[in-house]
């Protein structure tokens, strides 16, 4: 018996014990209107001059429509990276005001910076992963992802909990649906993906997990340390915290979704279109730089629950799963359960041989 065939035998008798219930995805959502994105801006503000951009922007001073004139502060508002802290204050008061009124309860969007002294880390055990999707659950409901089912892109999750087939890699099972005669089938030449079949689902619906004949591998963003999205963007609106964790500058994000080409984890997502966010859904906690409110035209992705962890929490993620399998703390922290693990644990990382360093290790006992 190979490590692999042993892990997954283990795997299966652990997770027998544990069948629970898929939990259902959530009910069907409105639609919510959001504002114009800078790029749209930047389109049309190419082609204005300055005289109909100062009358315009009287106007929009003299507007009773508070809402038109946040957008338009928006507009001028700097990088994140580069504002004072007053420029923070004012940036944070103006979101605050905008979306209570958007979502008709009082939201909050947290600044606080990273703390001294921590780099995030996350480890999975893959073996005891049930396969249930709570996390996906969960997350979407913490960080304001995009409830849409309607059209294609409407519909935002940030963890993908991939369904893999259980099993042997075996020669004759490569021959099986191959022309006669022709032998072992080899790379580009394969008919069907032998061994793989159910790899890449990740939208499954069984009523009861664990399945039998299937194994589950959940995949979000790593936080790489030499993160491939970060060195392609060419607004600089996505980087990497001092704590570790990769964040994007919404208002900064034109779209052009070069960091999803460069991200080897399938980790970031375009708002291709306006988010359906129902006012009743909306997590009113967020973070500037985590879960508030994105628009249309631009890339999101996980950044490991700011508007908890940077206050002492766990992310929704690791409270949802019903089996502990999720597990994070403080890299620096010898003696934070993520640090034991690393220590303790048969630990891997996923296309490590890709050198991105990322902060999310799979591990089993
Ligand atoms: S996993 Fe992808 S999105 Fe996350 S930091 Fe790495 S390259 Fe960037
Ligand atoms: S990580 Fe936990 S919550 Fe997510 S699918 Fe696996 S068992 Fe379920």
């Amino acid at each position: 018996m190979t490590v692999t065939e042993d892990m997954n035998s283990q795997a299966g008798a652990e997770r027998q014990d544990t069948q629970v219930p898929r939990q259902p995805a959530p009910a069907d959502p409105s639609r919510v209107a959001l504002k114009t994105s800078r790029r749209d801006f930047l389109k049309s503000g190419g082609m204005l001059s300055l005289s109909s951009l100062m009358g315009t922007a009287a106007l929009m001073t003299e507007s009773d429509d508070a809402q038109a004139a946040i957008e338009w502060a928006e507009h001028f508002q700097k990088n994140y990276r580069l504002m004072t802290p007053e420029e923070k204050a004012e940036a944070r008061a103006r979101l605050e005001r905008r979306y209570s009124e958007e979502y008709g309860k009082k939201v909050t969007v947290d600044t606080t910076e990273a703390q001294p002294g921590v780099l995030m880390g996350y480890a999975l055990n893959i073996r005891k992963c049930i396969g249930c999707r709570r996390c996906v659950h969960a997350c979407v409901a913490e960080n304001n992802q995009s409830r849409g089912r309607n059209r294609p892109g409407e519909k935002i999750e940030w963890i993908q909990v991939l369904r893999m087939e259980r099993g042997k890699f075996e020669a004759e099972k490569m021959n099986h649906g191959y022309p006669e005669g022709l032998g072992i089938q080899v790379g580009g030449n394969a008919y069907t993906p032998v061994g793989q079949v159910l790899e890449g689902q990740y939208h499954y619906t069984p009523d009861l997990v664990p399945e039998k004949d299937a194994t589950y591998m959940p995949i979000a963003c790593m936080q790489c340390e030499k993160p491939p999205c970060v060195k392609v963007c060419p607004v600089r609106t996505t980087y990497r915290e001092p704590d570790g964790v990769v964040v994007i500058d919404y208002n900064w994000c034109i779209g052009c979704r070069m960091c999803m080409g460069a991200c080897p984890y399938w980790a970031r997502r375009l708002n291709v279109t306006n988010p359906v966010l129902p006012k009743e859904e909306m997590n009113p906690v967020t973070h500037y730089l985590g879960n508030r409110p994105r628009m249309r035209g631009v890339v999101e992705k996980c950044h490991w629950c700011l508007q908890r962890t940077r206050h002492g929490r766990y992310p929704a993620c690791v409270e949802a799963c019903p089996v502990g399998a999720r597990k994070f703390g403080n890299l620096l922290d010898p003696n934070s359960e993520v640090s034991l693990i690393l220590a303790r644990k048969n630990v891997f990382r996923l296309k490590a041989e890709l050198n991105t360093f990322p902060k999310f290790f799979y591990f089993y006992d």
